[in-house]
């Protein structure tokens, strides 16, 4: 059994994205200790119960940090303007996908069927997310850690029901891109196994057709040093991405109206690739990146 019981210090700035900027964050902290324990048996793929996925909270005022959550299917960049908006707003980003990952990459006593599970396209039991999650948030708190950017968390509905039931949520932010694109991303991403970058070699061109907008989004090349290291994801076959985005249909499409009936969902078409995406989120969340301007006028 997965016990997370957490204790939240709720925000003084609410929901409102408008009411965050990146001067302001510095005075959104908060203080938040979590008590974690589980068993030493996880249910890698099949329901949990109620029981096994138990949070309790006990919360008091004081300010803390932003709390978001990205949404959108495979290959839409929620990881690339998940990690933009943590560097600018100091907190965490924090990506299941990842953590996933992570223990595949550690070859424990799990990896094996994780790997036949993942590699596949399917999603991992709710109480085996929870608990790479819990122990991922009480590494963070032990590093004195507040808010979170959530990239692939919550991606069921029981998993954004255990959410909403340990803290508040701000803003739910739901990244949109047509799906010929999506597949295109997913099939053109690299990564290089010495520097860990994350690179595109996809060049997407849609002309405008039937009223729809053309789109275009440059590949975003490695430097000639990762050239020869580059690594594709075992998932980001054509075969399993086209099956990530029929699981994504069917068991986080009802997620984004579980946030939209709460008022907390902001749906974001990206119009291209970063140098028009980036700009328009920002104006889209109130917020201003000082830094990229620096960069953009140098
Ligand atoms: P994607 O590119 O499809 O958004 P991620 O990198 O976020 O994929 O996740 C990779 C894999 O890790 C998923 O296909 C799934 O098997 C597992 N996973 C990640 N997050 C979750 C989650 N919240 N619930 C269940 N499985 C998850």
């Amino acid at each position: 059994m997965a016990v997370l019981s957490r204790l939240l210090f709720p925000a003084r700035a609410t929901a409102a994205a408008a009411s965050i900027s990146p001067s302001s964050t510095s005075i959104l902290n908060s203080i938040r200790t979590a008590f974690f324990s589980s068993s030493s048996t996880t249910n890698l793929q099949s329901p949990s119960s109620p029981e096994e996925n138990s949070l309790h909270l006990r919360r008091t005022g004081a300010e803390r940090n932003v709390q978001w959550v990205f949404l959108g299917c495979p290959g839409v960049g929620k990881g690339t303007y998940a990690a933009r908006l943590s560097k600018l707003l100091g907190v965490p980003h924090i990506a299941t996908g990842d953590l996933v990952r992570h223990e595949l990459a550690s070859r424990g006593p799990l990896s094996e069927k994780l790997s036949e599970i993942v590699n596949k396209g399917k999603l991992v039991s709710d109480e085996f997310i929870i608990k790479l999650l819990s122990k991922r948030l009480e590494a963070g708190e032990a590093k004195g850690e507040s808010g979170f950017i959530l990239d692939g968390f919550p991606r069921t509905i029981k998993q954004a029901e255990i959410l909403e039931g340990v803290t508040d949520i701000d803003l739910v932010i739901n990244l949109k891109l047509r799906e010929e694109a999506l597949i295109a991303k997913c099939l053109g991403r690299r990564i290089c196994s010495q520097c860990g970058g994350n690179y595109n070699i996809a060049c997407i061109d849609i002309k405008s057709e039937n009223g729809l907008p053309g789109m275009y989004m440059a590949p975003l090349l490695p430097p000639s040093s990762c050239e020869s290291k580059l690594t594709t994801r075992p998932d980001d076959t054509e075969e399993v991405v086209k099956h990530r985005l029929h699981v994504y249909n069917e068991m986080s499409r009802p997620v984004e109206i579980f946030y939209q009936n709460r008022g907390k969902l902001l749906e974001f078409d990206l119009p291209g690739g970063i140098p028009e995406s980036w700009p328009k989120l920002l104006r889209a969340l109130h917020l201003d990146d000082h830094e990229d301007k620096k960069t953009v006028a140098a």
